[in-house]
């Protein structure tokens, strides 16, 4: 068995795109880092204080250090500023999503969600954004960093996201963007908890299927989430989940329809 090769039938959807599938396999590859003292920053081995990021890479406490806006790891003097101060790792880089990877990823999304039972959730629009597009259009309404964006102006629905992150960050983003549509399209009315919790379980769903070391410390950080409302807000609904399964929390949201 070739344990850099994830074994998943969600991959059989996913590896029709040879691009998505090397993101996957890349993702295996920065486990070899644990066993090393090395910077990941100027590569020297490291003597005195130093940090440790979420994929188990040491950084110098003597260098400057950004964090991935896509996978959250730490960044060397390879990455590249997309916006003021918001960061992007030589490896998400090189694994940008493309329009097109988007849609085939929304397409695998889709067919999933219909297998878990949720049915069919279609007729939405996706758009990408620069960050800074994606701030001006989010401030009024959200502070603080916003990768992705459901909403629906009565007539039309439409997802929008922003187009520098890697493919498994992706997967998240729109699988979470794709249950607002969900419960739009469903006249659901839960409380923005609830509401929030429901949208992370989903990408707690993709994440798991796509098993990467990307997509666990994409878990993990669902799981750490401080905020009132992502935060608690998931792990309401991953504890019910957990007892009652999709069917259930399912059932749960479809009470929550406004009349
Ligand atoms: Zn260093
Ligand atoms: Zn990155
Ligand atoms: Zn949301």
């Amino acid at each position: 068995m070739d344990i850099e090769k994830p074994t998943s039938v969600f991959n059989n959807i996913i590896d029709r795109s040879k691009g998505l599938f090397d993101d996957i396999k890349r993702n295996y590859v920065p486990r070899k880092l644990l066993q090393t003292d090395t910077c990941c920053y100027c590569g020297k081995k490291i003597i005195g204080p130093y940090f440790i990021d979420l994929y188990g890479q040491k950084i110098c406490s003597s260098h400057p250090r950004h964090l991935c806006i896509s996978c959250c790891s730490f960044c060397n003097e390879k990455a590249i500023m997309i916006a003021e101060g918001k960061y992007l790792c030589s490896s998400c880089q090189s694994y940008h999503t493309t329009l097109k990877d988007a849609k085939h990823i929304i397409k695998m999304i889709r067919e999933h969600y219909r297998q878990t039972g949720l049915g069919e959730i279609d007729r939405f629009h996706l758009e990408m954004l620069s960050v800074e597009e994606m701030k001006q259009l989010s401030q009024p309404i959200i502070s603080g960093d916003v990768l992705g964006l459901a909403m629906y102006n009565g007539s039309r629905y439409d997802i929008r996201v922003i187009r520098n992150l890697s493919h498994t960050a992706m997967a998240g983003i729109l699988a979470h963007e794709i249950l607002h549509i969900w419960q739009y399209q469903r006249k659901l009315n839960a409380p923005q908890r609830i509401c929030e919790g429901f949208c992370d379980l989903g990408s707690y769903e993709i994440y798991s299927q796509i098993k990467t070391k990307h997509a666990e410390v994409k878990i993990d950080l669902l799981q750490q989430d401080p905020s009132p409302i992502y935060g608690d807000g998931y792990r309401i609904v991953k504890r019910y989940f957990d007892k009652a399964g999709w069917q259930g929390v399912i059932k749960k949201m479809e009470g929550y329809v406004s009349l």
